[in-house]
């Protein structure tokens, strides 16, 4: 049975606080050396809650270190583009505390095999991949497009520049990029998750959601059992988050089969994404099937989203991120999203540095 344990803890006695969950692991595995695998999203700093902290990633260090075990830091930013890891570690703060330890992932790129009804391989970071032990290292984050960015799609960091748009362009629908995320979690499941929920994010996560505090650790050798934990605390059923309900299907876990060893105290009011309906607002039959027609025709259309004029400094993230290539420039020369060719991904949003778009309208309806 997985068992995660939940550990309450603020950024200033992570080491303290973790040591004895991740002792224990560690000593049973008895790596030589550790991979952790942090959130990096896009660089940005420590108050924002968009990366896995730089004072949690160092505990987790200095405890394997202390044990005498090797330690490496790296992951794949959401920006793709030549050096663009090494910015983010040094624009999150990660850098300035790992130093040396941090691994550039585009630097060994090799193409794995993969079990999916998409594609039969995807392009990873090779040091993540051969890693003789990874710590997944997640932020408690909320997502516009899976919900939930947790353990599971923080694994979703091993795939190397382009390649994370090219899975936004195969799994094009919700329930597509959730079996994706799935099967790229499968190409090199982490030996150990230890999810930073101090501070986490609620709203239009992963990058322009708002903070929340939690303050609490989540650590387990089973990934889908920390994001189902996860779940709960946001007052949503496991299925209810896309990846977890194919999990389910897969029988990769039994939700009811989790053992919890600590306080996973459900939190209150939290915000899920404006691209969600939480289920208690969709409760009634009438509304269930309205709901299901909604999903079917629209969830795989164009994202509902607005330009904050005001806001955009016309930097083209989003123009040179979006994976289908459908934003142009408008004349006066402000990014514009052909909705024709949108597939409703959100990175335009998740990466847009100065939180420039609205969302409009609800779109997206929880669970099947
Ligand atoms: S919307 Fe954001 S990412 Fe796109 S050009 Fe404007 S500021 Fe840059
Ligand atoms: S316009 Fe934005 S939401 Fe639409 S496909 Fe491009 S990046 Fe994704």
């Amino acid at each position: 049975m997985p068992r995660v344990y939940i550990i309450d803890a603020g950024y200033e006695n992570v080491k303290e606080k973790l040591k004895p969950v991740l002792c224990n692991y560690l000593h049973s595995a008895g790596p030589k050396s550790v991979l952790l695998k942090p959130n990096l999203l896009a660089g940005a700093p420590p108050g924002k809650a968009v990366c896995t902290h730089p004072l949690f990633v160092k505990a987790v260090a200095d405890i394997a270190e202390e044990m005498g075990i090797k330690v490496a830091v790296s992951d794949n930013p959401g920006v793709s583009g030549y050096g663009s890891s090494l910015k983010a570690a040094k624009d999150s703060g990660l850098f300035e505390l790992v130093g040396e330890k941090f691994e550039n992932p585009a630097q060994s790129p090799e193409r794995a095999g993969v079990k999916s009804g998409y594609t039969d391989s995807f392009v990873v970071s090779g040091n993540i991949l051969h890693a003789e032990y990874v710590i997944n290292l997640p932020k408690f984050k909320t997502h516009s497009l899976t919900l939930f960015s947790g353990a599971v799609k923080n694994m979703f960091g091993i795939l190397v520049g382009g390649e994370k748009a090219r899975a936004h362009s195969i799994g094009k629908s919700r329930d597509e990029f959730a079996e994706l995320l799935v099967d790229i979690y499968n190409i090199r499941v982490p030996e150990l998750t230890v999810m930073d929920a101090i501070w986490g994010m609620e709203g239009s996560g992963p990058s322009n959601g708002s903070m929340r505090e939690i303050n609490k650790i989540l650590a387990s050798d089973n990934g889908f059992a920390v994001d189902a934990v996860c779940a709960n605390m946001m007052g949503l059923k496991p299925e209810e988050i896309p990846y977890l309900r194919v999990a389910k299907e897969r029988n990769l876990i039994d939700y009811e089969e989790i053992e919890i060893i600590g306080n996973p105290e459900v939190l209150k009011d939290f915000r899920i994404p404006p691209t969600f309906m939480k289920r208690n607002f969709a409760g009634s039959a009438f509304i269930g099937f309205v709901n299901s027609f909604i999903f079917e025709h629209f969830i795989k259309g164009p994202a509902r989203l607005k330009l904050k004029r005001k806001r955009c400094t016309k930097c083209y993230v989003c123009l040179r991120q979006c994976p289908v290539k459908a934003i142009s420039k408008d004349k006066e020369e402000f990014p514009l999203i052909d909705k024709k060719k949108c597939i409703g991904c959100y990175c335009c949003d998740e990466l847009c540095p100065e939180n420039a778009w609205r969302h409009t309208g609800i779109m997206r309806i929880l669970a099947k």
